[in-house]
């Protein structure tokens, strides 16, 4: 394949023309069928990736009717999807896809007193359970996605959580599913004495077939409960070591569970609930040896514990390089041991749980490991390294490189009583194809998750069969499944006849022709499927290639190999990346889907309010992905696709700091927007807006013409025609009493550097006021010097040798100015080197400003002078806080009279800085200090202030912060971004406060 060479995506047809066609007329959904949107549908996270046809969102069950219907006549096959999580490649094919997530998503009927719910397949687990918390119930299914996963997706790949062991998988919790079918039937499936139509019908003919294989089924059945693959025709005769149902009862509906989405579409699920445990209590068992650990699962379970998830030697040590996470997870072990199980136990009887806690202790000591458990009654510390757990995949998926860990075995399950002498085998088998695997999750039901690291562009796919091979001969040999967790899809589907033999395979197809004979939904998937090494279905395939770009930014800390045994990285700029690195930063992105979340973090805001895969992270790097691999034409990633996705990124960084990979889209954003400005005329509002620090003292002149705009609707609807600024935003007023004017009245150390370096002593500060809060809100920055000198700390005012404030070219950036954008952090990398090279701390109020010297400045190709200031750079708080700890910061305070809620800035969430905040407003006397959970504010730069982007701006505005802020009652909001707080002015007419003016108010005078 070319590199430019767009045939890989689905080429349009006379079919998918009139589908498209006939979907417009004849629905309310949206029907995407351009490249693009077919590009970011042909991917889950798995290693697979195939275009679908076109891709269809319902609005409603009418929609999904008619789109089966439309698909059926034309034969268009129908691939339903959920969150598209999957790791084996279920949710991807040559069909027309149909995301029930965006809008099929409510609780249709609760009842409480028989704890049962009907809802809709793209409800979210999460939000499920937080609609049922309050009842004191939750669906407990608790899979690592939760946040993420759709009921109907959960229901499609029969999934399993970390306590299948106490609430088994998602079959046993499913009490009815409600079908579409391919020919436009009903099929409604429950208990076997309820079923009428269609139900009644394929129960006798499933029975009748199941029947015929019984002597089949119990030989080859694998009897653990961790098995998913294939089709559950042992309903009627159950194989598994925990049965379908509590009473021997047969419920039809189980034969769904777990089919992938080939034999019709979930309208709608009935879901058994279950009381939320009142109390957990967690034993966290340290193993000098790993087969110790595995041989002492089968121990543990015996004391009925709801969770016994392992984490190895590889996740430790990643742990405990992370400095947050590393007090966690050292609190949780005894010396250092090769392997932790965390061990848990829930019920309402606290008493009875601490009681089994300590049979726990006894247990080890029995099994001679005496004084190996780490004790954790109390529900924070559990939480926090339930957290690490999770956090260390993720750490392990961020591998950079063309060697990633690749699941395709990753869920075998085995009896417990071999997991020491499978892990052993299996861990041989890894050695002799030359890699290695981290090992994690649920010891409890005998299912390890293991990864091993393979270069699919390379040799990654012969390793990939031989290892599956010589894996599948151990999961014979312990009698175990070869499919125990996420389903069979492309990588496991070849594996069923193996595991099942050639009459149950035939009762597969049998079930399949019986309810789609036409092969409607999903097609050769269970039944029929493809060779898990198809390289004509990997994402990448040994002949993918990356367009031949020079990148504005240095992305060569991605442009590196890995050593799959090691894992050890080669030198930045090594990895042979035709786009010096910014497309295997791009790769990065496994497709997890860990940016559909709505929960805290700040990741994806234009996603939050959308519910578009386009306007979400993981579609804006697969959209990226393709352009940069040739998949979209020639010239993609400055054409109109690539705009489209990054056109509601606010680059707000949330990724940067949420993405378990660390895709950092904003900084991606900054690139296509560079690139894009070498090739195409900058718009008129990106002009007025990258040259404002230019004309910045113009205006502080004049502010009285400047500010006229804001005074006069003729005027403001003028500026919106011609610039794109809209008419309904106030913008900033100009000040001339700017804070350099208002310098001399504030007893500033000279303004001129290289005297005022030479002069500063121990107590030296530099306070840098950006174009904002200079030109803007000097009131800040009056409020900063207040603050340091009432400490104690001579102020240094940064200036340039022009004698004006340098600014830091942040606008030009966002612009994509990046020659202009140079220019300026130059000047003021040269205005604060003389105190950096001191050692003198550099004090920024503008968290978007401060921290672009830490962060864009580092890839500018800025040299050495860049690092050393960006080491001396840090925000207002950061500073107060750092020497207020080391006993150099105390002012005296009036004692605060309202409480405090705070919106952080994206930018300070993005580098963890939000502690600081904080902690320098509870240096006050009686702070009372909250967060608003918010993500971004909306207003993000000049975006909030586009016209195009108003509406956007407005919503994510409205997601949490507005309402919080306008329930505040007298409290005082405080808010560090200038975007910010006029966004809170806006929406919620509250004037918030930067942080320097809330410490100088309470400043005793
Ligand atoms: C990091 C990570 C961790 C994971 N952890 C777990 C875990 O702990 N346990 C676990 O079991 N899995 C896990 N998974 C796999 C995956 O998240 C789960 O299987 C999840 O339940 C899939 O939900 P989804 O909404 O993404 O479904 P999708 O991936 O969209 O779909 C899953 C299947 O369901 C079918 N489907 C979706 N909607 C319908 C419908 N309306 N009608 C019929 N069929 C439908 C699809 O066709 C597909 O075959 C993990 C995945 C990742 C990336
Ligand atoms: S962008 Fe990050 S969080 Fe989103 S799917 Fe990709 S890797 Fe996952
Ligand atoms: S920078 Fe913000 S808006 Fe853009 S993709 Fe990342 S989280 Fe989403």
């Amino acid at each position: 394949m070319k590199a430019e060479d767009p045939s890989r995506l689905q080429p349009i047809t006379d079919t998918s023309v009139a589908l498209s066609s006939r979907l417009r007329a004849n629905t309310r959904g949206e029907v995407l069928f351009d490249a693009a949107s077919c590009g970011r549908y042909a991917t889950d996270a798995s290693i697979y990736q195939v275009v679908p046809v076109g891709v269809f969102v319902p609005t409603d069950d009418a929609d999904v009717r008619a789109a089966i219907q439309i698909a059926r006549e034309l034969k268009v096959p129908v691939l339903p999807r959920g969150a598209g999580t999957s790791q084996c490649g279920q949710t991807v094919g040559a069909c027309l896809v149909i995301d029930g997530s965006k809008h099929l998503r409510s609780v249709l009927a609760l009842d409480v007193d028989a704890r049962t719910a009907r809802v809709q397949p793209g409800l979210v687990l999460d939000h499920l359970n937080a609609q049922l918390k309050g009842h004191g119930l939750w669906f407990p299914v608790d899979v690592s996605t939760s946040a993420q996963a759709t009921l109907g997706g959960m229901a499609g790949n029969n999934s399993c959580g970390s306590r299948s062991i106490a609430y088994g998988n998602m079959v046993h919790n499913v009490l009815g599913a409600h079908l579409r079918l391919a020919d436009g039937a009903a099929l409604h499936a429950g208990p076997l004495g309820s079923l009428g139509g269609r139900g009644a019908a394929t129960a006798r003919f499933v029975q009748a077939l199941a029947d015929s294989c019984r002597s089949d089924i119990e030989a080859r059945w694998p009897h653990v409960m961790r098995r998913v693959a294939g089709y559950n025709l042992d309903i009627f005769h159950p194989q598994s070591e925990r049965p379908y149902t509590d009473d021997g009862s047969v419920n039809l509906a189980h034969l769904f569970v777990g089919t992938e989405g080939t034999l019709g579409f979930i309208e709608a699920l009935d879901l058994q609930l279950t009381p939320l445990p009142r109390a957990k209590v967690l034993g966290v068992v340290n193993f000098a040896n790993f087969h110790r650990a595995m041989d002492s699962a089968q121990h543990i379970v015996k004391l009925a514990p709801t969770a016994v998830e392992l984490v190895d030697r590889t996740m430790i040590e990643l742990a405990r390089a992370n400095p947050a996470f590393k007090p966690v997870i050292e609190s949780a072990l005894i010396g250092a041991p090769e392997a932790i199980l965390l061990v848990e136990f829930s019920g309402d009887d606290r008493a009875a749980l601490l009681t089994t806690l300590h049979a726990l202790v006894e247990l080890m000591g029995d099994l001679r490991l005496p004084g190996s458990v780490v004790e954790m009654p109390d529900e924070a510390p559990q939480k926090a390294l339930w957290e690490v757990r999770k956090a260390g995949l993720n750490i392990m998926m961020s591998l950079k490189g063309d060697g990633k860990p690749v699941s395709f075995i990753e869920d075998c399950a085995v009896p417990l009583e071999h997991l020491s002498e499978y892990t052993a085998a299996l861990t041989d088998v890894f050695a002799r194809h030359g890699t290695r695997g981290t090992w994690y999750a649920h010891a409890s039901v005998g299912t390890l998750h293991v990864r091993p690291i393979l270069d699919m562009r390379r040799d990654g796919a012969a390793k990939m069969r031989a290892i599956a091979e010589e894996a599948s001969l151990l999961v014979r040999k312990y009698k175990g499944a070869y499919s125990g967790e996420h389903g069979d899809g492309l990588c496991r589907g070849e594996w069923i006849a193996w595991q099942f033999g050639p009459k149950v395979n035939e009762a597969f197809r049998a079930i399949k022709h019986h309810l789609d004979p036409d092969s409607v939904f999903c097609p050769n998937r269970i039944v029929d499927p493809p060779r898990m090494d198809d390289a004509s279905l990997f994402r990448f395939a040994p002949e993918y290639r990356t367009i031949d770009i020079q990148p504005v930014f240095d992305w060569s800390a991605w442009n590196v190999q890995n050593d799959p045994t090691t894992e050890a990285i080669s030198p930045p700029g090594s990895g042979g990346d035709s786009t010096g690195g910014l497309a295997k930063a791009v790769e990065m992105c496994n497709n997890n889907g860990h940016c559909r979340k709505f929960d805290a973090g700040t990741m994806c805001p234009s996603y939050r309010i959308t519910r578009d895969e386009q306007h979400l992270t993981r579609g804006r790097a697969n959209t990226l992905r393709l352009a940069l691999s040739g998949q979209l034409g020639p010239d993609a990633l400055t054409g109109r696709a690539v705009q489209e996705a990054l056109d509601l990124c606010v680059g707000c960084k949330g990724c940067k700091r949420d993405c378990p990979t660390g895709v950092d889209m904003a900084r991606m954003k900054l690139e296509v927007q560079a690139q894009r400005h070498a090739r195409r005329a900058t718009p008129l509002k990106d002009r007025v807006i990258g040259r404002l620090p230019d004309y910045a003292l113009w205006a502080s002149r004049l502010p009285w013409l400047f500010n006229l705009r804001n005074r006069s609707r003729a005027l403001a609807r003028f500026a919106q025609r011609v610039s794109g600024i809209s008419a309904r935003r106030q913008l900033p007023e100009w000040r001339s009493d700017t804070f350099t004017r208002r310098a001399p009245a504030l007893r500033l150390a000279s303004r001129d550097n290289l005297l005022s370096v030479h002069a500063a002593g121990a107590n030296a500060v530099v306070l840098w006021s950006d174009t904002f809060n200079e030109y803007f809100e000097p009131d800040n920055a009056v409020a900063a010097v207040r603050v340091l000198q009432a400490a104690g700390y001579t102020v240094h005012a940064a200036c340039g040798s022009n004698g004006r404030v340098p600014c830091c070219g942040r606008t030009h950036l966002a612009a994509g100015q990046t020659t202009l954008a140079r220019t300026k952090a130059q000047a003021l990398i040269t205005a604060l080197l003389p105190f950096a090279e001191r050692g003198i701390a550099i004090v920024g109020l503008e968290p978007s400003c401060l921290l672009t010297l830490r962060d864009e400045y580092l890839v500018m190709g800025l040299g050495d002078a860049a690092r050393t200031v960006a080491a001396q750079a840090m925000l207002f708080e950061e500073f107060i806080v750092r020497e207020a700890r080391a006993g150099r910061f105390a002012p005296e305070w009036n004692e605060a009279e309202q409480p405090m809620l705070v919106h952080g800035h994206c930018h300070q969430k993005a580098f963890g800085l939000m502690d600081g905040v904080l902690a320098a407003l509870r240096l006050v006397p009686g702070a009372q200090v909250s967060m608003i959970e918010s993500s971004c504010c909306g207003m993000a730069g000049s975006f909030g202030y586009e016209a195009a982007h108003h509406d956007a701006s407005m919503r994510m505005a409205e997601l949490s912060l507005l309402p919080a802020v306008r329930a505040a009652g007298d409290s005082i909001i405080v808010a560090d971004g200038t975007s910010c707080r006029h966004q809170i002015a806006d929406g919620a007419s509250r004037r918030a406060l930067h942080v320097a003016q809330v410490l100088a108010y309470h400043l005793a005078d």
